[in-house]
């Protein structure tokens, strides 16, 4: 926490006190470690008031050490893998939302869940303050269709009792000033607002299915919805939407709201983003978006604590990351790393591949050539979260505000233009229960261009954060919002290096995505968010759906 954040009351007493109580805290935790399992939950509630000044999100450390590796991390652990101490019908390699919901569907087969990380949930994780849940990653999400497997998931979870929608409306703040709905047009002169209520038009009626538009469902279900798709995706999003304005230029409010917007959603830019995952994801804008507190870790977290009371003890294991995965008669053996460095290995009889598909790359022994080929040509971009947190009420926030700077984005030096803008977009973390009596805004900011990743693995990269988004939210968020700097009571910040796969032109039309998410020797199947490249909870639980019936049949051959 950086000093400049101490609240104007706090005194420096005050603030020793809380330290002192905070180091208290952790070495109870330390002690009561020792005896009970460690919480593995997607919610990291353990912070009190002073968090450490690191990085939360992922720890790409030792899964450097290990996969970059692995004949020298084998020839420590004594050079070949263990024969198997445990045959399991189901293993899960990944505790995101994808690995998590597949365990959930087939947990009558008692599935182990081998997670890399200390906690669940992937990219879908959070932490409390004062008893208020916010998201690290993962923030919201579109309601599901009534009746669907989704919905029924999600009641079964009891997550509709958690939710709240989010009203309708595109905040903005262009030139520090807050305008309540873009697309009205409102920050253009009255003689150029109707391109903006066109293209707003034109995505409402996609949404709903309108006047004969189709909207394209990623995953494709069925083989007319995939032809839609692929007809979209051979351009990109950007050539799209010019092309619904017959070749007029787009505003540069609007072109500037369409790059953040896809920055922020794809970590790309609005050339790069195809046009079927440009729309899927821009139209759902216009429809129902649903947010829990926590953001979507709250669903993480509900999936997690049934699991956890469902399966056998031990079945959820953290801090496990696999290492390798070979096909042998019957199934295959799984082999990891435990949180103790212990070289462990089980045998499945089918394995559930739920982290992303570079790890999977370096996991799977014998993996065909198109498929690391496809695996290839998938990019993955990085991010950076802060959350601010406040010591006072804030009732009156906007729930996801874009951040649109001078409004002249144009998408030519995207890495340039980023980096001046810092974060795209301020979600307001106690949206669902606004009386609280302090409150978190929850900054997001890509990083939508090759090459970020290794400046963020540097000895000074939280440093450098640190210092620009105290700059951003001192200089940008505070008066936006009518706060003062003594309302801040702390900064904590996120960091994900690989989190999300590039939604690119042509990448499903062309058959990548058939490529990389097809099962592998029958029994190994494929359930995360890049199986469509398409970075979002929808595309991790539908394949979930998708896949468990074809695990289900498998298991009963
Ligand atoms: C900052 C940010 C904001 C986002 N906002 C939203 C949003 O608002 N709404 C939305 O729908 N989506 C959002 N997303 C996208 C989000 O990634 C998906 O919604 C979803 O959480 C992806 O789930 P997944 O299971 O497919 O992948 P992941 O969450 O990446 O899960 C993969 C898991 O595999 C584990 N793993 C990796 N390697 C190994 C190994 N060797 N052994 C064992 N385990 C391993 C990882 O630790 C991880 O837990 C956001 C992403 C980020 C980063």
């Amino acid at each position: 926490m950086s000093a400049r954040y101490l609240p104007g009351g706090f005194s420096r007493r005050a603030f020793v006190k809380l330290m002192a109580a905070g180091s208290a805290g952790l070495c109870l935790r330390r002690a009561w470690g020792a005896a009970a399992a460690p919480d593995s939950g997607p919610i990291d509630r353990s912070l009190g008031e002073i968090a450490p000044a690191a990085f939360s999100g992922d720890d790409p450390r030792r899964a450097h050490r290990i996969l970059w590796d692995k004949p020298a991390w084998l020839a420590a652990h004594g050079g070949r893998y263990p024969a198997p101490a445990e045959r399991v019908p189901l293993a899960v390699v990944g505790g995101g939302l994808g690995g998590l919901t597949a365990a959930y569907l087939l947990r009558r087969h008692r599935p182990v869940v081998l997670e890399q990380a200390a906690r669940f949930g992937g990219n879908a994780k959070g932490e409390s303050w004062r008893g208020m849940d916010y998201a690290i990653g993962a923030a919201y999400f579109t309601a599901p269709d009534e009746g669907s497997p989704l919905a029924a998931l999600y009641a079964e979870l009891g997550v509709d009792r958690l939710w709240r929608s989010k009203p309708e409306g595109h905040p903005v703040a262009l030139d520090g000033r807050l305008v309540e709905d873009f697309w009205q047009g409102e920050t253009a002169p009255a003689a150029q607002r109707r391109q903006f209520r066109e293209l707003a038009a034109y995505f409402r009626r996609l949404y709903d299915e309108e006047g004969g538009l189709r909207y394209p469902q990623i995953p494709a279900a069925s083989a007319a919805e995939r032809a839609h798709v692929d007809a979209l995706d051979r351009r990109s999003f950007r050539r799209h939407v010019e092309s619904r304005l017959g070749g007029r230029r787009l505003h540069p409010h609007i072109r500037t709201a369409f790059e953040h917007y896809c920055w922020s959603s794809f970590g790309a830019s609005f050339s790069e983003v195809g046009a079927a995952a440009g729309l899927n994801f821009f139209a759902a804008e216009f429809g129902e978006i649903l947010v829990t507190p926590g953001g979507n870790a709250a669903i993480a977290a509900r999936l997690h604590e049934r699991l956890g009371r469902e399966l056998p003890p031990g079945h959820l294991r953290a801090g496990a990351l696999t290492a390798n995965v070979r096909a042998v008669p019957g199934g295959f053996e799984v082999a990891w790393e435990d949180a103790a460095g212990v070289l462990r290995c089980l045998h499945a009889k089918a394995v559930v591949m739920a982290c992303p598909k570079f790890v999977a790359a370096r996991l799977v022994e014998d993996l065909e050539p198109e498929r690391i080929e496809a695996i290839r040509r998938l990019r993955y971009r990085s991010y950076l979260v802060a959350n601010v947190l406040l010591g006072r009420r804030l009732a009156q926030a906007p729930y996801d505000l874009y951040l649109l700077g001078d409004g002249a984005t144009d998408g030519r030096d995207v890495r340039a233009a980023a980096e001046r803008q810092g974060a795209t977009d301020v979600v307001f973390g106690q949206f669902v229960h606004p009386d609280a009596a302090a409150s978190v805004l929850t900054l997001y900011r890509p990083l939508p261009y090759d090459g970020a990743r290794p400046e963020l693995l540097a000895e000074e990269a939280y440093a450098k954060a640190l210092r620009e988004f105290e700059a951003q939210v001192v200089e940008g968020i505070l008066p936006l919002l009518h706060l003062r700097r003594e309302d801040v009571a702390g900064l904590r910040l996120a960091r994900w290096g690989h989190a999300l796969p590039v939604a690119e032109t042509g990448l499903i039309a062309g058959g990548t995505v058939d490529r990389l998410r097809k099962p592998f020797r029958d029994g190994l199947f494929f359930v995360q968010q890049d199986n469509w490249a398409l970075p979002a909870i929808e595309t991790a639980t539908a394949e979930a759906f998708h896949w468990a019936p074809r695990v289900e049949k498998y298991l009963a051959g």
